[in-house]
């Protein structure tokens, strides 16, 4: 089975690919964090995506889909795969499909995880990672034992793109670009809409009995 997830940034869509992927033994392929290991190792590529993504732009498309399609052509990729935060654009979605007809592949569900902005913006501002281990925190929803420090004993930090004004323009990136999206799906007869303001189980739970109903 071959999954996308969508949703606006702080809808939870990491957390729940976690979930998806262990419960349906699917490869996670997540964009903003391949971009992210590409902005850590310094690589040419991620000193030219470091640029947008500080700016809570989106990086060009044919970056993340150069990305996304060798990912794709890797062998474990045949069990099935999650796309997390990819595509972004209608024209990455164009050539995603492009890419999996080339393959003779093709996308099974689209799970479209959805939460008013007025949350967002309260749960990405809020939001705090290990510098170590790179658990997530929230100051107010899910707050460390000793301020500023992680159970490992790592240094917690606000990702550069979560202060207020990235993150505004993030949501606005996406209601301009991402959403469109929605009806990209829709009209394919793929896309599944998830309440996203539930408990991070009672989301799950909602996403794994839609999915099975697709298998
Ligand atoms: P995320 O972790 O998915 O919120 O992604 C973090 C940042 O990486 C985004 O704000 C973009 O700058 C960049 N990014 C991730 N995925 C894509 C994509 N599919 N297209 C363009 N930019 C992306």
């Amino acid at each position: 089975m071959n999954v996308i997830l969508l949703g606006p940034p702080g809808a939870g869509k990491g957390t729940q690919a976690e979930g998806i992927v262990k419960e349906f033994g699917l490869v996670h392929i997540s964009t903003g964090d391949m971009l992210r290991a590409a902005v850590k190792a310094g690589t040419e590529m991620g000193l030219k995506a470091q640029e947008y993504m500080t700016k809570g732009a989106l990086v060009p498309d044919e970056v993340v889909i150069g990305i996304v399609r060798d990912r794709i052509a890797e062998p474990d990729c045949e069990k099935g795969f999650l796309l997390d935060g990819f595509p972004r654009t209608v024209n990455q979605a164009i050539e995603l499909d492009k890419v999996l007809a080339s393959m003779g592949k093709n996308i099974d569900a689209v799970v479209n995880i959805v939460v008013p902005d007025e949350e967002l913006l309260n749960r990405l501002t809020g939001r705090r990672i290990c510098k170590t281990c790179q658990r997530p925190y929230h100051i107010m929803f899910k707050p460390p034992k000793v301020e500023g420090i992680c159970e490992c004993g790592g240094e917690l930090y606000q990702r550069a793109d979560d202060t207020v004004e990235t993150v505004k323009n993030r949501l606005d990136v996406y209601h301009s670009q991402t959403a469109p999206l929605i009806d990209y799906y829709k009209e394919k007869g793929v896309l599944i809409d998830i309440d996203g303001t539930k408990t991070v189980e009672g989301v799950f739970e909602d996403i794994s009995n839609s999915l099975k109903a697709k298998v």
